[in-house]
């Protein structure tokens, strides 16, 4: 049985996410930026807590690890590369290397970019990402610490995952990204599609995640820096470095007013 994934709206627009083992009984939990949200839910389905994933140091993706490690059993599990910067670690865990979770094999992957010690955790036998700030629903997260060449390379490992798997990213940024891609391949029948889905999506009240690689790969334009239209749309050549596309691209969405 695939592993479940239990949605857990937390803060003005983060997202922590459950992920559940029906068959070991078991639960971890990506991200916590604030513990109550997520214990609630734990509470409601009568899941204990085993571990706790870490995406990367920020507030808004660690505030509420203390106080869940307090009320559970719970272990942390994060990048040893930035063991400094984060929460007590009881498991430290290498970028590239590979830990079993839930009776299955979590892939550790390194994407540094939003900050340099972001790590993105994969589920290949359940064909789920959890991507934190790095690729999100047709965007990816602000560079404050990596190279516009770290993030490219990131997104580039991510977008070469197999196409089904579901990406769960750290954030509700659906719409206003959308706004951005729109304004950046305004004619792309996918992107279309993909805008109206998540309008209605919103307007329900439920979240834009998860995407899907492939999904991602035909939609989001931070994944699409070397085709000639996403060229042109931010003035450069069709033989400019890609690299030098995506610094653009992530530039004029740093101050696109949708
Ligand atoms: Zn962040
Ligand atoms: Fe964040």
């Amino acid at each position: 049985m695939p592993l479940e994934v239990v949605i857990v709206p937390c803060l003005e627009d983060n997202y922590a996410y459950l992920v559940h083992n029906p068959d070991l009984g078991e639960t971890l939990v990506v991200d916590a930026p604030e513990a109550d949200p997520i214990l609630a839910e734990l509470n409601i389905r009568r899941w204990s807590l085993d571990h706790i994933l870490v995406t990367h140091h920020h507030y808004d993706h660690v505030d509420g690890i203390e106080k869940l490690r307090r009320e559970t059993d719970a272990t942390v599990i994060g990048n040893a590369a930035d063991a400094e910067r984060l929460p007590p670690l009881d498991q430290p865990v290498e970028g590239g290397g590979e830990i079993a979770l839930l009776g299955e094999a979590c892939a550790v992957i390194d994407v540094p970019g939003h900050t340099v010690g972001h790590v993105a955790y994969h589920f290949p036998g359940s064909e789920l990402v959890f991507t934190g700030d790095s690729l999100m629903v047709l965007g990816c997260g602000r560079l404050f610490e990596g190279t516009p060449a770290q993030m490219l390379d990131s997104l580039m490992k991510l977008a070469a995952l197999p196409d089904r798997t579901k990406v769960y990213s750290g954030h509700e940024y659906g719409l206003a990204n959308a706004r951005f891609a729109l304004s950046v391949e305004p004619d792309n029948p996918f992107l279309q599609r993909k805008a109206k889905k998540l309008e209605k999506l919103r307007e329900e009240g439920l979240p834009t995640v998860p995407s899907t690689i492939e999904e991602e790969a035909l939609t989001n334009p931070f994944l699409r820096v070397r085709l000639p239209q996403i060229r042109k749309a931010v003035g450069m050549s069709e033989d400019a470095d890609p690299v030098e596309v995506f610094a653009e691209l992530r530039r004029m969405k740093d101050i696109f007013r949708g």
